[in-house]
């Protein structure tokens, strides 16, 4: 089979992650499946691998995202829910509840990791390889993967793959709603129009709160218009002062009177932080007793801007929040009842044949160098031929 791979950390861009003809991976645990995959995805996340901004184990196969079609359920798989053909979407963080089928995990509940059991299932070691495919396991870009059965969610008939390769995304964004208390009428603010914060308003507007988008970056502000309410509810703010501290005070001051003057109340109730660089600036944006959700992962552009006394005075609360996994079944079936402006997130597919070059120079990273020179929304959809 075809397969990216990231033979080792160390060294220049272009040698680092190649296509490749490897072995199809063979079931080695009874409860995993054998997956063909029809749709991956090359994405950001896969930059900050390869760049070692995320760790891994190499050599390992890239990919986070896919959709595929189960090709060898393991003996111990539940066939009646996973037979041969079943067009499923991967839910890449593994964790050892994973190993049982869906309806049977609350049952099999003490036989968790403390980690899991806890809830922290990105950090559980018990299922090997690690826990998230891509990064510490093999993942997505590849012919074929095996994973464990519970990490594989029937797509409802009526939704396309490239849609479906979406919800994970969808998955991400609805735990990082529910922290910050998503309900009619709540005032959220995003920043970066990203395809996390884009996919966050997507469905905050859907859910009926009131939505408006800041991002740095001219480009992504411009596309994000399309997307809020009014179009100047997405604003791009960046303040010329050379001091951290008074450019976070600019920035804050200047954008909230901006929104406020286009109909947008502030302080707004809670923030969704899609760059994972701006958790500071949601803390000062938000009113006291806000809540800010930090689910991006971008390169920090430097040390947070924080009086903790105003954190504490004022009882606002930080949250990070690391994946979808437990919320990927939920997303499927609020993506099968229908969510406006999907297609606009899911992207250009490509052949599996062009990678890694065409798939880095539509992420705007420069396939020689890696370095990341313009920005895009653009995920890269690539489609693996049926062997
Ligand atoms: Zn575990």
């Amino acid at each position: 089979m075809q397969a990216l791979i990231l033979r080792r950390v160390q060294g220049d861009f272009s040698g680092r992650a190649r296509l490749e003809e490897v072995d199809a991976p063979s079931l080695e645990i009874p409860q995993d499946v054998l997956v063909r995959i029809e749709y991956a995805e090359l994405s950001l996340e896969d930059h900050r691998v390869v760049t070692g901004q995320v760790p891994s184990r190499a050599p390992v196969i890239l990919g986070r995202h896919g959709v595929g079609r189960v090709e060898d359920p393991g003996p111990r798989v539940d066939t009646d829910r996973l037979p041969p053909g079943t067009r499923v979407v991967l839910d890449t963080v593994v964790a050892c509840p994973d190993i049982w089928p869906p309806e049977k995990q609350s049952l099999a509940r003490s036989q968790f990791c403390p980690d899991c059991e806890s809830g922290a299932l990105e950090q559980c070691t018990r299922v090997r390889p690690g826990p998230v495919a891509g990064q510490s396991r093999d993942g997505t870009l590849a012919g074929r993967i095996v994973l464990p059965q519970g990490s594989l969610h029937v797509v409802p008939p009526e939704l396309d793959s490239k849609v479906a390769l979406l919800a994970p995304l969808l998955a991400h964004v609805q735990r990082a709603l529910d922290a910050v208390g998503a309900r009619p009428g709540l005032r959220l603010l995003v920043i970066g129009g990203t395809p996390l914060g884009l996919m966050t308003i997507i469905r905050a507007r859907d859910m009926g709160l009131s939505v408006a988008l800041t991002d740095p970056d001219v480009v992504r502000t411009e596309v994000g218009r399309e997307f809020v309410e009014r179009p100047a509810w997405a604003l791009r703010v960046q303040s010329t002062r050379d001091n951290p501290a008074d450019r976070l005070r600019e920035d804050v001051f200047t954008l909230n009177k901006s929104l406020e003057n286009s109909g947008f109340s502030v302080p707004c109730d809670a923030v969704i932080d899609a760059l994972g660089t701006h958790g500071d600036r949601g803390l000062y944006l938000c009113r006291p007793g806000g809540r800010v959700a930090v689910v991006g992962r971008e390169s920090p552009c430097g040390p947070p801007i924080l009086r903790w006394q105003d954190l504490v005075a004022q009882g606002k609360s930080l949250l990070g929040i690391p994946s979808g996994k437990g919320h990927v079944a939920q997303a499927l079936t609020t993506m099968s009842r229908g969510l406006p402006m999907l297609d606009k997130l899911s992207g250009t597919a490509i052949e599996s044949t062009l990678l890694p070059d065409l798939g880095w120079t539509r992420l705007g990273v420069d396939p020689q160098t890696g370095s990341r020179e313009s920005t895009s929304i653009d995920r890269v959809p690539v489609v693996f031929p049926h062997q």
